[in-house]
């Protein structure tokens, strides 16, 4: 029996699993975080002021404490069982890094004992040479080391009976240049700190940080685990490369909403208690669009421990779908034809006074600091629209976006009817000529209005790749596998350089002696006048806003090759190195860690279309070929007509041309291969991957397969079916 029935006829018998649940979410809630509150128990006054000074400046641990703080971890966790702690980091191969060791340890006399020394916190050497560096270990130092962010708490991390302390670090090399995802993005969040406080300042003295925050939504697809295990396909690249739609799809929309399937539903609890207990603070749980496609999301953060929830997530999310005898699959577009999965970056910043920079206020002073943060935000996706776009470049992305109900390449952004309202308002009624009584005429109005936007929050648009959803910014094209730090860094470093210029502009105009609320007013018209072509409020997913926006000369990089051009411009250089976030050394190398991961992704994914047309698709059909084949021999020797077997001739005639064309292209796409794995230079390699490759041949290959599945003998066909990964569970 092919894996394919036994998976099938397994799945009658696979119940739900049987989970613990607390009762209450509060019970448990951050029990396996090192908290503020646990760290009061577990370190003396002294150690406790000094963590809770480096968390507040976001500053490494002072070294003379640090064996203090170290030991008051180490009781804590051995108070809850561990034995071992490990350096928790995110590197750029995309998923998460740690290298577990044992508290125990011998004296020199051959004492065992436990310790967890001040050094083992704060830094640790992992072995750096099986992490990408593009060429940055080559020229500079061949270590790399990781470094406690004490900014995001240590966690325990419960696996199988096993527990491990884990620190959250950043990994650099000893250089100083950032190996991984944490470490600009740290960067990023303190260039935004700075020039938004310089900003809020002038409204209020007060504000002495800004703290960006994000809500990211997490959309994944689950699916049975021995179906998973009889596709290939799935285990390798974490999506079907074959597979005709199922007759049913998503066209009913029936799977929204709706009900949670009861296997997934207990899963669902199950990692969600995990998650609990490692302070992630998950708030919404719903199915998604496509069958077999779910999302949680959870109460918005500080940015730097969103992220990390969301890598600590994806990692919980996995392990915990082993127990059930599920899989789940995080890659943006697992299943052609149905909607993808995407990673919705809900952002905003928030003052240390309590003000969400990004909700309209109640008078017509916080009104002014609402609309400058909300035209600056605009304004600098205007500018670096095409470095927002590299920030969510991936292989798997490339497959989501512009596809399936997935927001297009062009970054637009969505304000909605009210706020466009509001704009036009300032742009017609902000002149050189204005003065005293327009200005407050016009502050009235905007002060009026404003709040009535909440209430017409309604028109949200779900095709924009970059929405205002009321207080907040939404951004939409980051996808569902990604490390969300890259778009962060990205966003956050966008904005900081636009407020940093809002300010110098503002002061000039005051210096010539403007009044700083008309300096303000006529410089955010201005924002307005030179970014408004990056707004829209139409439908993006249509044909029409492709010509409408090359009309208005937005970008529309459709590929990732050429998308990360954008990470190594002259501009990014300015940019990145201007805000203290990336060298330009570091840009090229992420420039180059990015196209080989593009590149091995297309390579891998070609690979196993070749190797499953030739092994599992051609085999089958080669045997109901030859069924056909032998009763049309059988029929004909019987003596009867040719219209008796005109059907069956006709079917084997198609499947016949299906296989060659298969075949056939198979073998041009391995010689495609060929060529361009002779290219040395890492872009025009991947350029030509996505070109020559998969663009040459993925659609076509799966065209012709698609076609045999339709075509064979159902017993024969070896690979699940959408039907069956998509509707059977
Ligand atoms: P939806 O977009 O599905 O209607 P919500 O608007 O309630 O849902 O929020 C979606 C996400 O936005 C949640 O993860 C939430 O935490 C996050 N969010 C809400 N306010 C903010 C904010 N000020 N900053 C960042 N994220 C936020
Ligand atoms: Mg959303």
């Amino acid at each position: 029996m092919s894996l394919r029935f036994s998976a099938i006829s397994n799945l009658m018998t696979n119940g739900h699993s049987k989970i613990d649940v607390a009762a209450k979410v509060t019970g448990i809630f951050g029990s396996n975080v090192f908290t503020l509150k646990t760290a009061r128990e577990f370190l003396s006054d002294e150690a406790f002021k000094s963590l809770q000074s480096s968390i507040k400046a976001s500053q490494k641990i002072d070294r003379a404490m640090a064996n203090q703080i170290a030991n008051g971890i180490r009781a804590w966790a051995e108070s809850k069982g561990v034995t071992h702690f490990t350096h928790w980091f995110q590197p750029l191969t995309g998923s998460t890094a740690e290298k577990h060791d044992s508290f125990f340890t011998l004296k020199s006399d051959g004492t065992p004992i436990e310790q967890f020394e001040g050094d083992a916190l704060v830094q640790q050497e992992p072995d750096a040479s099986s992490f990408p560096s593009g060429g940055l270990r080559a020229t500079f130092e061949a270590r790399g080391y990781t470094a406690w962010d004490p900014s995001s708490p240590a966690f325990i991390m419960e696996i199988g009976e096993g527990k491990t302390l884990c620190i959250p670090t950043i990994f650099v090399s000893y250089t100083g240049e950032s190996l991984d995802y944490k470490a600009p993005l740290l960067k990023a969040l303190d260039a935004l700190n700075k020039a938004a406080v310089d900003v809020c300042n002038y409204f209020d003295k007060n504000v002495t940080r800004v703290t960006p925050t994000l809500g990211w939504e997490q959309e994944y697809f689950v699916v049975d685990e021995a179906l998973f295990n009889a596709r290939p396909d799935l285990v390798m690249t974490g999506r079907t490369v074959y597979g005709h739609s199922s007759a049913k799809n998503q066209q009913l929309e029936d799977h929204y909403f709706g009900s949670i399937p009861e296997r997934v539903y207990a899963y669902m609890r199950d990692f969600e208690t995990e998650a609990y207990k490692l302070g992630i603070p998950l708030r919404t749980r719903h199915n998604e669009v496509a069958p077999a496609q779910f999302e949680c999301a959870p109460i918005f953060e500080e940015v730097g421990v969103a992220v990390d929830h969301n890598s600590l997530l994806m990692d919980v999310m996995e392990r915990v779908a082993r127990r059930h005898n599920l899989r789940v699959l995080l890659h943006e577009k697992p299943f052609a034809g149905i909607n993808g999965s995407g990673k919705h970056n809900n952002w905003s910043m928030a003052t240390d006074t309590g003000v969400n920079l990004l909700a309209p206020g109640k008078t017509p002073k916080t009104n002014l600091m609402f609309l400058t943060f909300f035209v600056n935000t605009i304004k600098a996706v205007h500018d670096y629209a095409d470095v927002l776009r590299a920030s969510i470049a991936s292989a798997p992305n490339d497959h989501r976006l512009g596809a399936n109900e997935a927001p297009p390449a062009i970054i637009s952004v969505f304000i909605g009817e009210y706020l466009t309202k509001v704009l036009n308002e300032i742009k017609e009624r902000v002149t050189d000529k204005m003065d005293e009584t327009d200005e407050s005429m016009l502050k009235i109005d905007i002060h009026r209005s404003i709040p009535e936007l909440l209430m017409d929050n309604t028109d949200r648009n779900r095709t924009s790749p970059f929405a205002f959803t009321g207080n907040k910014f939404e951004f939409r094209a980051v996808g569902s596998s990604a490390n969300c730090a890259n778009a962060m860094t990205a966003l956050n470093t966008i904005v900081a350089q636009t407020l940093k210029q809002f300010k110098k502009d503002v002061d000039a105009l005051i210096e010539k002696g403007e009044k700083k609320e008309i300096a303000i007013m006529h410089t955010i018209r201005e924002y307005i006048v030179a970014s408004e072509k990056v707004l829209f409020e139409g439908d993006g997913y249509s044909e029409a806003w492709q010509k409408e926006a090359e009309k208005r000369g937005l970008p529309n990089v459709k590929t990732t090759p050429l998308a990360l051009d954008a990470m190594v411009s002259g501009m990014a250089t300015k940019l990145f190195e201007g805000n203290n976030v990336y060298t330009h050394q570091e840009l090229e190398a992420r420039h180059e860690i990015e196209l080989e991961k593009y590149i091995k992704k297309v390579q891998i994914e070609s690979r196993i279309m070749g190797e499953l047309a030739i092994s599992h698709i051609l085999p089958a059909a080669i045997r109901y070929q030859n069924l056909l084949a032998n009763n049309i021999r059988g029929l004909k020797e019987a003596g009867l007509s040719e219209s008796a077997f005109a059907n069956q001739k006709q079917i084997l005639e198609q499947i016949a041309e299906h296989i060659n064309k298969t075949s056939d292209l198979v073998e041009k796409m391995i010689e495609a291969r060929k060529v361009c794995n002779n290219m040395t230079d890492t872009r025009t390699k991947a350029i030509a991957y996505q070109s020559q490759v998969k663009d040459s041949f993925f659609d076509a290959i799966r065209y012709h397969v698609d076609k045999l599945e339709l075509l064979v003998d159902d017993r024969e066909w070896y690979l699940p079916k959408y039907r069956e990964m998509l509707f059977l569970r």
